[in-house]
């Protein structure tokens, strides 16, 4: 074992390698004469194979097991402190240990993208735009004919010293042109920016007149958080389980506000970037700042900025994804993850963790509360609330008074639909939006139609390096394979006979707004989908038009069921989800209940109270009748049965092993090796509870032009499994050498493709 200690005369440098290399490598301290003490945590240039690569200091030993003359100083070190501090390289060494994941993959995955690099130092400054004199000097209302420019100076002047153009533009959308006018008037000016922490906003309130307090806390709010407030400086697990507007985010506010009062920094873990504009405005106005925000659609160099601004204690909130559960937090002190339930938490290559158990981790190795926040939690977080591991703090209410929609299934066997409604859903719309309501209608497959094929000779449009079919997009004139990008204009005619009758196949959200638009003539509709949002901002203004009461029907896939709110909606039609009710991955089911509950939870306020249809040709499906009658909690109870009696998560723990190469058989022949070896490591250990499946190909086997299988590991308990992986994935290593495999493992994998 290492002792973390500056190193006596002869110490051995153990070294994490960037990169997927498994295990520390030995380096003797660099010979130059620099005589600061190293830590832990340093970057480091070592000498690698026939050249150098960047590594990180990760501990001293007092000797090697290589041979003494191959041992070879360390050529450089890269930084004059360390990145990482001795709780941050405890986490990360935690987690690649239990994901079995090259450490130095792990590492350099949680550093700023930059510092993998051999020549990037830590300081970096970035090209800027501040106010000239005369811009500081002008009266705004000069620019009032023009309020774009107007809106460009006034967050130029919270910022005399500079604000990146990337900070810029991550601000206010883009804004070339309001740019380029005020520095032909010469009102801004270029400049450089040191990429140090995210600066204080210059304008900071006056204490005395402190941020919006927010509305009166509930009871069951003042209970919340009371709860958590009573745990400050222990390790508490919280589940905080309430519906969409039941007030969730309001205990998160008064927990961070009294978090950063009592001097600490708060992190707050979300899903998917989608979710943030309106949680991070939210978050601005209440909370002090500064706010450092992360997540993997910034540019680069602002996600250092604000990377640096948390690592340095600086900034009092980080909001981010999953990456961000590895931010150095010299002053943690609590931790929230929205949306806990959400399977985009999981990173799914590479170093495949979970955001929200590392954050459990975490808390308890920092000794703070950390709260997982969801209207519909995980039957994993369910189970451990039931189990007293978690403490359960309940909203029953929505906040501001509105009741929760009931869900009503619609029976659509035997119906004509006229864009993907039947006559009642049709009948139901035409009401809302006549009555001046708004409606939404969900429909979570996006593009024209799935399928392309030709009426003469039955060609369908597959994807040449996939098992699936090509998605007709009309409007960019594409097919277009979901599942590896690849695409072709669409044909005018079939490629097989020439014939001219293509038609498209079945209903995505592009066709059933067009059709929408014939059924509804002269009612305003909107479609939020990946292809309509692809522009920067576009959903920040199809959100804001939605909630302003211009647009009356809004279409939409999932993205419409994360996050945002639309007070007005009083009607939500789920027009297709039968194709999940029978899909072969165990936690199909629990994924819909999640959808169609997050879905509903859109509708509905006070004076308003919404109503859900759900079209099905499976209206007695136990999922869909056990969620009409008891709600979430209803389909949980079900569902943990369910688990319990195939002992699957929670009750049991999973491995996957995947593996894909560009002949079939070669990920195959891997897994079956890597099968005996597992057979004859369990005999060894004497575990007779660990079973260990046959490898067979994924449900879809091609997939971007590899042929993709996998093998299923299932034990009891977690203890059981890891004394298993510990020694196999070493062996595993040693076998996958084989041209073109790549492979990876899987620990508690949240899809099982
Ligand atoms: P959630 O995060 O559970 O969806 P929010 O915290 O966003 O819920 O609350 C939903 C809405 O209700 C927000 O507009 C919020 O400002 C308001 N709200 C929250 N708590 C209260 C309260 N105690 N009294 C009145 N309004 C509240
Ligand atoms: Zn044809
Ligand atoms: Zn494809």
């Amino acid at each position: 074992m290492g002792a973390n200690l500056p190193p006596p005369r002869a110490a051995i440098l153990r070294v994490a390698v960037a990169g997927p290399l498994p295990g520390l490598f030995d380096y003797l301290p660099p010979t130059d004469a620099d005589t600061r003490p190293l830590v832990p945590g340093t970057r480091l240039l070592v000498p690698f194979g026939r050249g150098q690569r960047v590594g990180m200091l990760v501990e001293f030993a007092e000797s090697s097991e290589q041979e003494p003359d191959r041992l070879k100083p360390v050529a450089a070190v890269l930084d004059a402190r360390a990145l990482l501090g001795p709780a941050d390289l405890a986490l990360i060494r935690w987690a690649a240990e239990y994901y079995r994941s090259p450490l130095g993959e792990a590492l350099f995955g949680a550093l700023p993208v930059r510092l993998r690099r051999a020549d990037a130092r830590l300081d970096l400054d970035l090209p800027g735009l501040r106010p000239s004199a005369a811009g500081l000097a002008l009266d705004l209302a000069a620019l009032g004919r023009a309020p774009a420019q107007r809106r460009v100076m006034e967050c130029l002047r919270a910022a005399p010293q500079g604000l990146g153009t990337l900070a810029l533009k991550d601000r206010l959308g883009s804004c070339a042109g309001p740019l380029k006018a005020l520095r032909d008037l010469g009102l801004i000016e270029a400049c450089r920016v040191a990429a140090g922490p995210v600066p204080v906003p210059a304008a900071l309130p006056d204490p005395a007149t402190p941020y919006p307090a927010g509305p009166d806390l509930n009871p069951e709010q003042r209970r919340a958080v009371a709860a958590v407030s009573a745990a400050w400086g222990g390790f508490a697990p919280c589940v905080l389980d309430g519906v969409t507007g039941s007030g969730k985010t309001e205990v998160y506010i008064r927990l961070i506000a009294e978090a950063i009062a009592a001097g600490r920094q708060a992190l707050v873990l979300v899903p998917e970037i989608g979710l943030t504009p309106q949680l991070r405005d939210r978050l601005e106005q209440r909370l002090p700042g500064p706010h450092a925000v992360l997540h993997s659609a910034l540019p680069e160099a602002e996600r250092e900025r604000a990377w640096h601004s948390a690592a340095a204690g600086h900034a009092t909130l980080v909001l981010g994804t999953r990456s961000a559960c590895f931010v150095p937090l010299p002053r943690l002190g609590l931790i929230v993850v929205d949306e806990e339930h959400d399977a985009s938490l999981k990173q799914q290559e590479g170093f495949r963790y979970s955001a929200r158990d590392l954050a459990v981790r975490r808390a308890q190795q920092a000794a703070c509360p950390v709260i997982l926040g969801s209207a519909t939690p995980s039957l994993e977080t369910l189970y451990n609330a039931r189990l007293g591991r978690y403490r359960r703090l309940h909203l029953s209410a929505r906040a501001g008074g509105a009741r929760a929609p009931a869900i009503a299934v619609l029976d659509i066997r035997g119906q004509s639909l006229s864009a993907g409604l039947s006559p009642l859903l049709r009948a139901q719309v035409e009401a809302q939006t006549g009555a001046g309501n708004q409606v939404i209608l969900f429909l979570n497959r996006r593009g024209y139609a799935p399928v392309l094929t030709c009426h003469d000779c039955g060609w369908v449009g597959a994807c040449p390096h996939c098992d699936a079919r090509l998605t007709l997009h009309l409007r960019l004139r594409r097919l277009w394979c979901h599942h590896c990008g690849w695409f072709l204009g669409t044909p005018s005619k079939c490629p097989d006979c020439q014939g001219l009758d293509l038609r498209g196949l079945g209903l995505g959200t592009e066709r059933l707004e067009e059709e929408l638009r014939a059924v509804f003539p002269g009612v305003s509709l909107a479609r939020v989908d990946r292809d309509s949002t692809r522009r920067k901002g576009e959903l920040d203004r199809l959100l804001a038009a939605s909630r302003s009461g211009e647009i009356q029907i809004l279409v939409g896939t999932q993205m419409l069921a994360k996050g945002h709110d639309f007070p007005g909606v009083t009607l939500v039609g789920i027009l297709d989800l039968d194709h999940t009710l029978y899909a072969s991955d165990f936690r199909a089911s629990e994924r819909t209940a999640q959808l169609i509950v997050q879905v509903a939870g859109r509708a509905g306020r006070a004076d308003r109270p919404g109503r859900v249809v759900l079209q099905t040709r499976h209206p007695d499906h136990p999922l869909l009748k056990s969620l009409i009658q008891g709600g979430y909690p209803g389909f949980a109870e079900l569902a943990l049965e369910e688990r319990e009696a195939a002992a699957l998560p929670p009750f049991g723990h999973l491995v996957l092993l995947r593996a894909d190469a560009p002949e079939a058989e070669v990920p195959m022949d891997f897994l079956r090796q890597g099968r005996a070896l597992a057979l004859t490591l369990l005999a060894d250990l004497g575990e007779t509870r660990v079973q260990v499946s046959s490898p067979v190909p994924a449900p879809m086997e091609r997939r971007a032009g590899r042929y993709r299988a996998q093998l299923l590991v299932e034990g009891p308990d977690r203890p059981g499994l890891q004394r298993l992986l510990r020694p196999w994935v070493s062996q595993l290593w040693m076998i996958a050498r084989t041209g073109g495999l790549r492979w990876s493992l899987d620990v508690d994998p949240q899809d099982m493709m």
